[in-house]
């Protein structure tokens, strides 16, 4: 059975409630009766609200950012996995690289927030990638051996059904530079091979992984037409509905 592909998009912190409702009112025309392909959107936490209510008619699911693991408690700041179900949010990302940089997310902060939203019964998106260095150091492999390994620790295949990965180089993040379809072939195989160690050969073959990195309306193409690219997480070329619709499209 061919994966379906999830087109995904992170806004980051741009965006108002208003001008999340105004995206919306321009995009769902744009892809209405669209089906090949899911459709999710995911805004900043104050526009969860408004971004749920916007596309509650449609097929487009709306996500989150990040995450706590823990349900409830003295966390000043956080949000918990329940919070964001009792919203109506059905997706999160988790372990974005821009959490690993700035905000002190590790490996094992990624760990938690995926047994946390496993259990809580939302589609993770985890994301793992290289840096510049560590990739022209030879250290891509080793890298996303780590980042799956340390993710995927202790969660049992079973549990572990509804995830997706994300393969972001964070050297083509917001850069312009993309991987090349079989550069990122070759990370989404390894991805796929460590995922069959840790949950077994069903789920691998199963497992959904996007392809994040400056993708745009014209090299979404090429990067879709790979085997091995079961979608994508769109960030700055989602801002817009237009660009975000010709991706949806391509
Ligand atoms: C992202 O934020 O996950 C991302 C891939 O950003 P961009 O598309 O802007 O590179």
């Amino acid at each position: 059975m061919p994966r379906k592909k999830l087109m995904a998009a992170n806004w980051k912190m741009y965006k108002t409630p208003d001008q999340a409702r105004d995206f919306f009112r321009e995009f769902l025309p744009l892809v209405a009766g669209h089906s090949r392909d899911e459709i999710a959107v995911c805004p900043p936490f104050v526009d969860l609200p408004a971004a749920i209510g916007s596309a509650k008619d449609s097929k487009i699911s709306i996500g989150a950012q990040d995450m706590y693991w823990e349900k409830e408690g003295a966390f000043t700041g956080e949000i918990s996995a329940g919070m964001l179900l009792a919203v109506g949010c059905t997706h999160v990302i988790i372990g974005h690289s821009e959490r690993r940089q700035y905000f002190g997310e590790t490996d094992d902060t990624v760990n938690l927030k995926l047994k946390a939203a496993l259990e809580a019964g939302l589609i993770p998106i985890v994301c793992v990638g290289e840096v510049l260095e560590e990739r022209e150091a030879g250290l891509t492999e080793d890298v996303l051996r780590r980042q799956c390994l340390r993710a995927f620790h202790a969660i049992s295949g079973k549990k572990a059904a509804k995830l997706v990965v994300a393969y972001e180089p964070v050297w083509a993040i917001g850069t312009g530079k993309t991987a090349t379809p079989q550069l990122a072939t070759e990370a989404h195989s390894l991805i796929r091979s460590e995922a069959a160690k840790a949950f077994g050969e069903t789920l691998a073959d199963n497992l959904r992984i996007l392809y994040g990195g400056s993708v745009k309306p014209d090299n979404v193409k090429s990067l879709m037409s790979e085997k091995e690219i079961d979608g994508a997480l769109i960030g700055g070329a989602s801002l817009d509905p237009k660009s975000f619709a010709a991706i949806v499209k391509y």
